[in-house]
């Protein structure tokens, strides 16, 4: 599996010779995930939807990932860091102007919700300038936010990082039923403890199934892409 971070330009320039390799840049999220989770969990997740593309395809080099998206809805939350979605879309309008130079296809692995319109809107500027480059973002079902498909999730990538006894239920209500309130007022309004769903009975067996489901789907759809399935 190839980090784009650890190749020196030389070794680069090499892989970009032979045929043009993709380049998958993880985009996740610096925000709350309920009192258990790390701010860094969708960042985490994007991440190892990447490497995991990586690691099934020869000719993918992974970019180091974004971390921060746009997060505005858990801003109610201590530590989120939210750049919004204007400067989400145009860091991505820029970052992949310049990584097309050197990858003929760029993709994109986004594993929070709140970027997906100023990923869409990312993509469609750069297609029309003539770039190859689409986006892709696990559908998991389950619980929304910080509940038991993101917490198992964790416990399969680093259970270090997982603070099971503080997991707690927040918000259970089906999200269409939260969706008005949570436009009006973020999560703040419907969750006390930040979490959409019910972490209890979250397991790393779960979390290594729902992963490898979704990195099968990653794989099958970027083939599609280079028309080789
Ligand atoms: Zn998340």
């Amino acid at each position: 599996m190839t980090r784009l971070a650890a190749l020196t330009w030389p070794e680069v320039a090499a892989r970009a010779s032979g045929g043009g390799p993709v380049l998958a840049v993880p985009v996740g999220a610096t925000e709350q995930h309920g009192p258990h989770l790390p701010l860094s969990t969708d960042t985490d997740i994007a991440v190892a939807l990447a490497e995991g593309l990586a690691d099934a395809l020869p000719d993918i080099v992974v970019a180091p990932p974004v971390a921060y998206g746009s997060s505005g809805e858990h801003q109610g939350f201590a530590g989120t860091l939210s750049i919004g979605q204007e400067a989400l879309e145009s860091l991505l309008v820029e970052l992949v102007r310049s990584g097309s130079a050197t990858f003929p296809r760029v993709v994109l692995v986004s594993a929070h919700g709140g970027n997906a319109q100023p990923v869409a809107r990312a993509v469609q500027q750069l297609r029309y300038e003539g770039r190859e480059v689409s986006a892709w973002s696990p559908r998991w079902g389950g619980d929304a936010h910080a509940g038991r498909t993101e917490t198992s999730l964790m416990l399969a990538l680093a259970p270090h990082r997982v603070h099971v006894e503080r997991a707690e239920p927040g918000a259970t209500a089906p999200i269409g039923e939260l969706l008005p309130h949570l436009r009006q007022g973020g999560l703040r309004a419907v969750t006390a403890n930040g979490v959409l769903g019910d972490p209890t009975g979250a397991n790393a067996p779960e979390g290594t199934a729902l992963l490898h489901r979704a990195v099968g789907e990653l794989v099958a759809w970027v083939r599609r892409l280079k028309g080789d399935a």
